[in-house]
């Protein structure tokens, strides 16, 4: 179904309707959460019945601290997460220097370090927080399938995901709201329902990342190998893991622990038990952005939005920056009258609409950079000394402390 089909009738709300989030990854409860500290009514609708299993987003930086101290939620992040004060440059043989992100306390950072916290905790820690504002707040099985944008108000489509051992088709439902909030993920339907563009494209680069044991976590700092083999990273992660990831010439299908532990081996010296793997996948990385995050009442948050390289860990942060930003915005329009707008007119331009170009630009640009500095390259030598001079000098090496914090972005 896509915008502006007609559905069948069913119930729909009356006036001051709650605002209607749709999808609960960590940018929708997120967002969900950052409403309420505005004082702004909401609930999600989600179509999975099940958490996510998977760890993949680990980094979230000392902007998004700040932010989850506001909510109350940061203290809980700390009690599970692994504080990293620093990361070390290496190239396989010998060190070529510390990225110290305490050094960005200097540039005002409150909370100067990243804290390491896997993408299923985080996601179960901020539903937790949400479901504890009310009862149903989120409706899970339930996918939107459509809308219609009537100017003054949205009419949204759902319907419970369907049972295939159930003999009826699911019923139609109808949610009328003044604002629809997509954080759907990369492939939003949402966005294609509105026939948005998602301009972007592949990068050439691929990756294999693996799980393994490591009895020093969290004493151990993050470390990132810049050798003539590629990019090597490696993270403390809880419960005595640490993650390997390394750049690959192509794409690994079935990549094989035993396989990863020996290409860490070659390149940096170390052999992570293969025997105790417990996560190994692939991935290919892309940059997408689409060509509106608003139109009218509808807006695209998270990858629904814009998608970055995830070498440098940034791409939920950013989501969350940009649903901090929409909800000081709704607020706003809610002050202004416009929110439960009494005539059929539509809102105006947000500044997450307009001004937050300039914050995915920048998060974009450092993404890319962290990529390129990954790849091999024949004046490998030249980009080891560049890196060495860069961290002994001090203004120098905070600068690049401060990139991978997400530190000075052109945020509101
Ligand atoms: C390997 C890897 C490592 C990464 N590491 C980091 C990191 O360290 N730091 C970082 O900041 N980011 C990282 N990222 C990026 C991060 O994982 C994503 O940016 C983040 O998951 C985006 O969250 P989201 O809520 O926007 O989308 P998603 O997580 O995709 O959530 C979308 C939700 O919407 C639901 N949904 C979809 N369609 C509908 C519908 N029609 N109706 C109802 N519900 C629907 C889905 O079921 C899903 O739950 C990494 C990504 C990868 C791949």
């Amino acid at each position: 179904m896509r915008e502006n089909v007609a559905v069948p009738k069913s119930e729909v709300a009356g006036n001051n309707a709650p605002i209607i989030v749709v999808g609960a990854g960590p940018v929708g409860l997120f967002q969900a959460l950052s409403l309420y500290l505005k004082g702004i009514e909401c609930f999600i609708m989600e179509r999975r019945n099940a958490a996510i299993s998977d760890t993949r987003s680990l980094g979230i930086h000392p902007p998004c601290l700040d932010m989850l101290e506001e909510l109350g939620l940061l203290s809980e992040f700390l009690k599970k997460g692994i504080r990293v004060d620093k990361g070390i440059a290496h190239n396989g043989r010998k060190k070529l220097g510390e990225i110290n992100f305490s050094s960005t306390q200097l540039s005002g950072q409150k909370h100067p370090y990243i804290l390491i916290h896997p993408q299923n905790e985080t996601e179960a820690l901020l539903k937790r927080a949400f479901t504890d504002i009310g009862p149903n707040k989120i409706q899970y099985g339930c996918e939107v399938i459509g809308f219609q944008d009537h100017g003054g108000h949205v009419v949204v489509h759902s319907q419970m995901v369907h049972d295939p051992l159930s003999p009826a088709s699911p019923k139609v439902q109808e949610h009328k709201t003044p604002m629809l909030i997509a954080c759907d993920g990369k492939n939003s339907a949402l966005r294609t329902y509105a026939a948005i563009q998602y301009n972007g494209r592949p990068y050439p680069d691929t990756y294999t990342m693996g799980d393994f044991p490591d009895p020093d976590t969290p004493q151990s700092p993050p470390f990132v190998y810049i050798t003539s083999e590629g990019l090597v990273e490696s993270f403390p992660i809880a419960d005595q893991k640490r993650r390997w990831v390394i750049k690959t010439d192509h794409y690994q299908s079935n990549p094989q622990p035993a396989w990863l532990s020996e290409a860490i081996h070659k390149r940096v010296g170390e052999m992570p038990d293969s025997s105790n793997c417990t996560m190994i996948s692939s991935f290919g990385v892309q940059h997408h952005r689409a060509a509106l995050r608003q139109k009218n009442r509808l807006f695209l948050v998270g990858d629904a939005a814009h998608v970055v390289s995830p070498i440098g860990g940034q791409g939920m942060n950013l989501g969350w920056l940009g649903a901090w930003q929409l909800a000081k915005d709704v607020k706003k329009l809610h002050e202004k009258g416009f929110l439960y707008s009494p005539s059929e007119n539509p809102i105006p331009a947000t500044s997450y609409s307009s001004d937050f170009d300039s914050v995915i630009t920048e998060v974009a640009r450092r993404a890319h950079w962290n990529m390129r500095m990954g790849r091999k390259s024949k004046l490998q030598w030249l980009k080891q000394l560049f890196i060495q001079i860069l961290l002994s000098i001090p203004p120098s090496s905070r600068k690049l402390a401060e990139r991978f914090t997400m530190s000075n972005l052109p945020t509101k």
